[in-house]
C-alpha cells in the first residue's frame, strides 16, 4: 500500500526519482515507500550509494551493454531489455556477481515512433530464445510499455489493452511464472494503465510536483 497515490495494494508503485535529489528521494522514503526508478546508470549508482539500502532499485531508461556491470550488484528490476544482446550481456553480468537478475521485455506499443522497446514479432523470439534456458541468470518476470504521449484517452488504453492481451496470451502459452508484472503507466496517465490491467506504475512528476 501506498500513502502516495490513492491505488490498491495489488499494483505496485515505483516512483520515478530521476532528476530528483537525495533529499527529496528521503522525504518519500519516509513514508514508507521502497521501490525507485531511475532511468540513467550513472545517476542510480551514484543515488544507490547515498541511500539506504533497503530501497529496491528499477532501472527504466534504456541500458546500455557496457554499463550494466555498475549495477549488476544490486538492480532489483531490469524495466528496459529490448534485444538479444542486451539480455546475453545481462546473464554475463549477473553470473560474473553470483546472482540473478531480474527483467522485463519492453515493448513497443505507442503510436509515435519511439527508438526503443521490442516489436511483438521482436518478443516472441526473445521468449522463445529465453525458454530455451539460453540465461541461466535472468529471471524473465513480464512486460513494460509505454503509451503514446496524447489526451486521447482511447488511444492510450487501447496501447495498454494490446499489451495486456499479448501478455495473457504469453500466461496461456508458457504459464503464468515469467509474465506476472505488466509495467505501464505514468504520471499522466497511470490510473487507464491500472484499468487496463497494469501490476505496477511508474510515476515520477506528479509525486515529486505534489509534494514540493
Ligand atoms: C520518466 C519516466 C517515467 C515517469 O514519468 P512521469 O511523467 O514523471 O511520471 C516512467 N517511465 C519511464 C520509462 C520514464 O523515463
Amino acid at each position: 500500500m501506498t500513502k502516495l497515490l490513492n491505488i490498491g495494494a495489488e499494483v505496485t508503485l515505483v516512483v520515478v526519482s530521476k532528476t530528483q535529489d537525495c533529499d527529496a528521494i528521503l522525504k518519500v522514503y519516509q513514508t514508507g515507500q521502497r521501490d525507485f526508478g531511475e532511468n540513467r546508470v550513472q545517476e542510480l549508482v551514484e543515488k544507490q550509494a547515498k541511500l539506504p539500502s533497503d530501497i529496491k532499485w528499477h532501472l527504466i531508461g534504456h541500458l546500455q551493454k557496457n554499463k550494466i556491470k555498475y549495477i549488476a550488484e544490486f538492480v532489483h528490476l531490469i524495466h528496459s531489455v529490448d534485444s538479444i544482446d542486451l539480455l546475453e550481456s545481462i546473464n554475463k553480468a549477473a553470473t560474473k556477481v553470483g546472482r540473478n537478475i531480474d527483467v522485463l521485455f519492453q515493448l513497443k506499443i505507442a503510436r509515435e515512433e519511439s527508438k526503443y522497446g521490442l516489436s511483438f514479432e521482436e518478443s516472441d523470439k526473445l521468449i522463445q530464445l529465453y525458454f530455451k534456458n539460453n540465461f541461466p541468470n535472468i529471471d524473465l518476470k513480464g512486460f513494460m510499455g509505454m503509451a503514446s504521449f496524447s489526451p486521447d484517452v482511447d488511444q492510450v488504453q487501447g496501447e495498454f489493452r494490446i499489451l495486456k492481451e499479448y501478455r495473457d496470451l504469453c500466461i496461456e502459452r508458457y504459464g503464468e511464472e515469467h509474465f506476472r508484472i505488466l509495467s505501464m503507466g505514468m504520471s499522466n496517465d497511470y490510473s487507464i494503465a491500472i484499468q487496463e490491467g497494469a501490476t505496477m506504475i511508474r510515476v515520477g512528476s506528479l509525486i515529486f510536483r505534489a509534494r514540493s
